[in-house]
């Protein structure tokens, strides 16, 4: 028998969390944090200490005594791709099981950057198996990696093969056909087990109202390269903003600085700490193109540097949602202040995430920023999750049994369901819209 606990991510967007039992074995699939909570918290995106309980309480991590009772059964941890909704809250919850992690390179070096560099001791070993490759956990259960095109490297569909079927997992994916970096999706794979028996989908929500086909990750570059190198920024300074872990769009990002003739440097810790796991995986190599820099002392003197010598450099920097421990907000009226000056250009390659503390950051820092007469250029940016044409591709592959929406708030997942509806599916008997800590047997 096969029985789902969905633990989180299911009444919102954020701290993902699915628990899937085989038998007497159980997968914990993604341990994300909320990250709206826990800025609220830490007013940073980094990782730092706080106490496990109280993050738990404030909704700012998975609520795991859902499965209290599973905890000896737990075989493996697995995280499907480096973003902190699904992997922010290892660090903390990880010692609750005794299970090791398994996840991509790429993942799994984001992981190990985090635990050492806020020095926190995970009982759990750290393995790492790469996208289109099979594990056999026991007897009962294959697990199965399948690589998928999202906005951070190495993301995977997981697919958990049982006896009763398999249950396929894809929290986080976009069907990019042009992608910028790193393959598209493994389209074959996912029609082949379309002629296999999938049992289960539990399927990212979040855009399924959004009725088109999400844009591809080539189509977001055409919109860096009219800003970076269409527009005339002699003598300006050029500063973009972008999610540290998207390392394609970095990627875009400093090859239309080096068009520009501009030397790069990308400013910020969550940066560096993304940054390094892509040189260490062998996915993108900037450290010979970039100049790094991860702490205030070391970013001050360089923005000093910068503020003298006007166009001549491109600034990479954290910030993009107006996080107030961030390089952008610091510049502005923190530690780093910079005096920029009328219409040097500011580029948020980016969309701000529609929570009220981001909304209102965003709001103090483009007021801030608008005080100098700076040009600011918004959402230059294409999202990397599935919309709702997208969603309906990945059902007509699979052909699941069931469907479980997830990833979303509950008109989110209504929508999924909705569209399975439209796909002949039917609400209660094989669409199942669950809440938090609730578990289906199927
Ligand atoms: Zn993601």
């Amino acid at each position: 028998m096969v029985e789902i606990c969905t633990v989180g991510g299911y009444n919102e967007v954020g701290k993902n969390s699915t628990a899937i039992k085989v038998g007497n074995e159980a997968f914990v699939l993604d341990l994300g944090i909320h990250l709206e909570n826990y800025i609220k918290f830490t007013q940073d995106e980094d990782i730092v200490s706080l106490s496990p309980q109280e993050l738990m309480d404030n909704g700012a991590v998975p609520d795991i005594s859902a499965i209290s009772d599973w905890k000896n059964n737990v075989k493996m941890l697995l995280p499907t791709h480096a973003h902190l909704d699904h992997i922010g809250a290892l660090p903390y919850l990880t010692n609750n099981f005794k299970a090791p992690i398994m996840c991509t390179p790429f993942t799994s070096e984001v992981i190990k950057g985090i635990i050492t560099e806020d020095k926190i001791k995970l009982n759990s070993k750290i393995k790492s198996m790469s996208a289109n490759s099979v594990f056999k956990a026991s007897d009962n259960v294959k697990i199965e990696f399948i690589h998928t095109t999202h906005s951070t490297p190495h993301t995977v569909m997981i697919a958990l093969h049982t006896k009763e079927g398999i249950i396929l997992y894809a929290n986080d994916f976009k069907f990019d056909l042009f992608p910028t970096l790193g393959k598209k999706t493994n389209f074959k794979r996912l029609e082949e087990l379309g002629n296999e028996n999938v049992l289960a989908l539990i399927c990212d929500s979040t855009y399924a109202s959004d009725a088109r086909k999400m844009p591809s990750e080539s189509v977001a570059k055409e919109m860096l390269k009219e800003v970076m190198l269409g527009l005339n920024s002699k003598n300006k300074h050029v500063v973009v903003t972008t999610f540290s872990s998207h390392i394609a769009r970095l990627n875009s990002i400093v090859e239309f600085g080096q068009k520009m003739n501009r030397k790069i440097v990308f400013m910020g810790r969550s940066m560096a700490k993304y940054v390094r796991a892509a040189e260490a995986t062998g996915i993108a190599k900037f450290s010979d193109r970039v100049e790094i820099f991860k702490f205030s002392g070391q970013i001050k003197r360089m923005l000093k540097k910068i503020a003298k010598d006007r166009g001549k450099y491109l600034m990479v920097v954290t910030g993009h949602q107006g996080e107030p421990k961030s390089t952008l907000s610091k510049m502005m009226n923190g530690e780093l202040k910079f005096n920029f000056m009328p219409e040097d250009h500011i580029i948020f390659s980016c969309k701000t995430i529609p929570t009220p503390t981001n909304i209102e950051n965003r709001k103090r820092l483009e007021s801030d920023l608008r005080s100098y007469n700076v040009r600011i250029f918004k959402d230059i940016h294409q999202s990397g999750h599935a919309a709702r044409e997208d969603l309906r591709d990945l059902i007509n592959l699979v052909r699941p049994k069931h469907v479980i929406p997830a990833h979303g708030e509950p008109q989110m997942l209504s929508a999924l369901a909705d569209l399975a509806g439209e796909m002949g599916y039917n609400k209660g008997e094989n669409v199942h819209l669950m809440k938090n800590g609730e578990r289906i047997r199927l």
